[in-house]
């Protein structure tokens, strides 16, 4: 590929970044290199390839391409987000060691680092990204790194990474950002000061519900200790998992703008309607975040929440009168789905608990897809009735 002056655009990146020839016979489609062993040179342990070392071809391609999306030096895929938090984490973090971690974090980051990790000696606090000055009040002389998760799961608030990576350069520490919910299309992380990005591919970089894995971008260095990790822990991802992602950043960015485009339809609409007591949408200049998000993102992505007058019972009627958004878990692909994190994400707490982040019951977390924006919203309007 040519290297014009000024960084290639995304779209152009998610097609053929990374990619070596252009030889006459080179195919199109990345080849799938579905292949667990490779003929190894003898007398040399150099060279050995195997997909549990993250270095199959298909990961490998994909890999270079992810970190020119995020801007960063390297990348690597893993089995899953999960996976990927885990690892990431491991890399930098040591028995004795204290993480902080903004409090508002998907239910299975919130379970890994509270129960997990706690058990592993590695203490974590968590920290209320709106207390003043919350973040440098809780350091303590063991705290390495800080990881939050903006545009956060479930509420959709958006955090402003300046003050946290102020904070972070000055004194040292490490900052991890999963950036799953925005997507490289919305936000670099790395471009406001995070040294680390996470991704669950299985959301918006695949996006077609058919593949679940994890990646992690930062430093050269830095993923090699991440890669040392998921070798051990046994979390790479399959190679045809690797292959399916290609497939789907192909299409990355005209799919983002399109949800992003989308759920501002829906969200206005949403906003109009008596039958939500809120909406959260950072696109919305109602949503408490909007400026930043204005200010750090390049869309407000394809997440939306509604909060349904009559709670529980009413988001149940809801979610059964549906027809095109399924009533499904994850989000991210190119098929609107909806559902309530009380018994996905959230399950773990008690509906006090629950409430006290932003999530009452009656709580619905909507994940806007690439269809006819009017048709989503014409299915909502069925559906409150
Ligand atoms: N991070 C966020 C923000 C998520 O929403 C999820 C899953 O919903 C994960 C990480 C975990 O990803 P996976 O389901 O691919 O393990």
């Amino acid at each position: 590929m040519p290297t014009p002056e000024s960084r290639p655009g995304l779209s152009t990146l998610a097609l053929h970044g990374a990619r070596e020839s252009r030889d006459a016979d080179t195919p199109i489609v990345s080849p799938l290199y579905q292949s667990v062993n490779f003929i190894q040179e003898v007398g040399t342990g150099d060279g050995l390839i195997y997909p549990r070392y993250g270095n199959n071809p298909t990961a490998d391609l994909v890999q270079r391409r992810l970190a020119l999306l995020e801007g960063a030096e390297a990348a690597l895929l893993l089995g899953s987000g999960q996976g990927a938090t885990a690892c990431a984490l491991l890399a930098l973090l040591r028995p004795g060691d204290h993480l902080l971690a903004s409090k508002w974090i998907y239910g299975g980051t919130h379970k890994l680092l509270t129960r997990e990790f706690e058990a592993m000696g590695i203490s974590v606090t968590l920290v209320d990204p709106l207390e003043s000055r919350g973040w440098r009040k809780k350091l303590r002389k063991h705290t390495r790194a800080v990881f939050v998760e903006t545009p956060v799961n479930p509420s959709c608030r958006v955090l402003d990474l300046r003050p946290i990576s102020y904070l972070t350069q000055e004194t040292g520490l490490t900052l991890v950002v999963d950036s799953t919910f925005a997507s490289p299309i919305n936000i670099r992380p790395l471009e406001h000061g995070a040294d680390v990005v996470i991704h669950s591919v299985t959301k918006y970089l695949n996006g077609h519900h058919d593949v679940i894995g994890g990646a992690v971008m930062g430093s050269s260095d830095y993923i090699e200790e991440v890669r040392q990790k998921m070798i051990l822990w046994g979390q790479a991802p399959d190679p045809f998992a690797c292959w399916l992602l290609e497939r789907g950043l192909k299409t990355l960015e005209v799919r983002v703008q399109r949800q992003n485009e989308n759920a501002m339809k829906v969200a206005q609409w949403c906003a109009s309607q008596k039958a939500f007591t809120a909406v959260h949408y950072p696109g919305l200049e109602s949503h408490p975040d909007h400026t930043i998000a204005r200010e750090q993102m390049d869309g407000f992505g394809g997440m939306l929440a509604v909060e349904l007058k009559g709670g529980g019972a009413a988001a149940e009627h809801f979610l059964r009168r549906l027809q095109i958004f399924a009533h499904a878990t994850s989000l991210g692909g190119v098929d609107s789905l909806a559902c309530e994190p009380r018994f996905t994400s959230h399950a773990h707490l008690t509906s006090a608990e629950r409430a006290a982040i932003g999530i009452p019951d009656g709580f619905v977390r909507l994940s806007v897809g690439i269809e006819n924006a009017a048709d989503l919203i014409a299915d909502l309007k069925q559906a409150v009735r």
